[in-house]
């Protein structure tokens, strides 16, 4: 990938669409969940920040009805009519994400005119790092500044998450979608997936930095178990509202509620309802020690959240365990553990910044050895959502 700078894009777009400048320009975020990992779908609390890494998007209003849109990264254009209806791209899968959006807003009866619109990004994809949703998000603000209808911003994030849903066909939480649009610099987000309610956390990591490191797998059981993981809760919640009725998702049920219903829930099931509820816990922890400028106990509960995702929930996989153990035990480090949908991805760290150049050579020269994969790490702070940066 070459540079990425709003210049390049606003360049190249103009190029490219008929000697016009940008009316819109925008940037939209990747980002990293630092706790509360698989809650979301059970209507429970998540904790992401917005990252450095981006997807910028330069666009143009057109008088009729045409679409066209460019990947700069990948040198190819799609062309469509929004008057026919808006079909999956089998061939150009990254233009879905474009589409989906479209395809919703007119669902919702918005009025759209057509688009001239280019974009490219430097948040490394397919990587949990929710490339995705910041592509969804760069397009949907961007066809809100041309069109001008009104939608409250957590609103866009849901039609963002409903477009990848129904169109992409990828079942994703709100999560990614929501920190992408709503990140705020220097803060990480505090979301409850059931009532959308959000608070932006300071994130003071003084001499830390949270640390990214990318093992470079992504192991094929993602879908299939993901899907097995939701089922699974489901059926601990059925068993857990019999006997206690108020227990709609995980998210209501406590541990002593689990206990108390232990024998009649099958072992596993058990497990996985301990991951969620726990997890909850750690997250509501997490902003509690936060608010106090205690990264050691945010650190302790990162530890803990990797531990409970390996043995309760079981979506970790060898070589990600060999990153967080190593992590674990090197001089400077606070807590290490999985983050995104498990079975390979990253791993999230929090690194004393003294540490961090040794720590990376070392971790990469460790896991080279071990798995003959170079990992990848990326270092970022907390960065803000989505905007509208330039255009006339
Ligand atoms: P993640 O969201 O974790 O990065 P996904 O598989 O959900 O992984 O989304 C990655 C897909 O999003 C890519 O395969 C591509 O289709 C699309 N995408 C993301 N960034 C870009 C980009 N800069 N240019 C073109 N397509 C992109
Ligand atoms: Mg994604």
């Amino acid at each position: 990938m070459g540079q990425l700078n709003t210049q390049m894009v606003s360049r190249i777009f103009t190029n490219l669409f008929d000697n016009k400048p940008p009316q819109v320009i925008t940037r939209a975020p990747g980002r990293v969940n630092l706790i509360g990992e698989h809650t979301d779908y059970n209507e429970g609390y998540v904790f992401p920040m917005a990252l450095e890494f981006q997807l910028l998007t330069a666009a143009h209003r057109r008088s009729d009805r045409l679409v066209r849109i460019h990947s700069i990264d990948y040198r190819k254009t799609v062309e469509f009519s929004l008057d026919g209806p808006i079909r999956f791209d089998p061939v150009n899968r990254w233009s879905n994400y474009s589409r989906g959006v479209l395809a919703l807003l007119l669902e919702n009866d918005i009025k759209l005119s057509g688009i001239d619109l280019a974009f490219s990004g430097n948040i490394p994809q397919g990587s949990g790092l929710s490339s995705s949703a910041a592509l969804e998000v760069g397009t949907a603000l961007t066809l809100q500044a041309l069109n001008g209808f009104s939608m409250e911003r957590p609103e866009l994030a849901r039609l963002c998450q409903q477009a990848e849903n129904t169109f992409v066909g990828m079942n994703c939480g709100i999560m990614d979608q929501f920190i992408s649009m709503m990140g705020q610099k220097h803060h990480a987000l505090f979301l409850d997936c059931r009532s959308l309610e959000y608070r932006h956390i300071p994130l003071e990591l003084n001499r830390y930095r949270f640390v990214i490191c990318h093992s470079g797998v992504k192991h094929s059981l993602v879908d299939s178990e993901y899907n097995k993981r939701r089922e699974e809760c489901n059926t601990g919640v059925a068993v857990l509202s019999q006997r206690f009725p108020r227990i709609k998702t995980l998210r209501d049920a406590t541990l002593t509620q689990l206990n108390a219903c232990r024998k009649e829930l099958d072992p596993v099931v058990y497990r996985r309802c301990r991951h969620v509820i726990t997890e909850n816990q750690r997250v509501l922890q997490s902003i509690d020690s936060l608010n106090q400028n205690d990264l050691m106990t945010f650190g302790r509960l990162m530890n803990e959240s990797h531990d409970s995702l390996r043995d309760d929930y079981q979506v970790s996989c060898d070589e990600i365990d060999l990153l967080v153990e190593f992590a674990r035990n090197f001089k400077g480090i606070l807590g290490s553990r999985i983050t995104g949908g498990g079975f390979g991805g990253c791993t999230v760290s929090l690194v004393e910044i003294a540490q961090i150049s040794d720590f990376s050579k070392q971790l990469i020269e460790y896991y080279q050895n071990k798995t003959h994969i170079t990992p990848q790490i990326y270092i970022s702070t907390p960065a803000a959502g989505a905007e509208i940066i330039g255009g006339k």
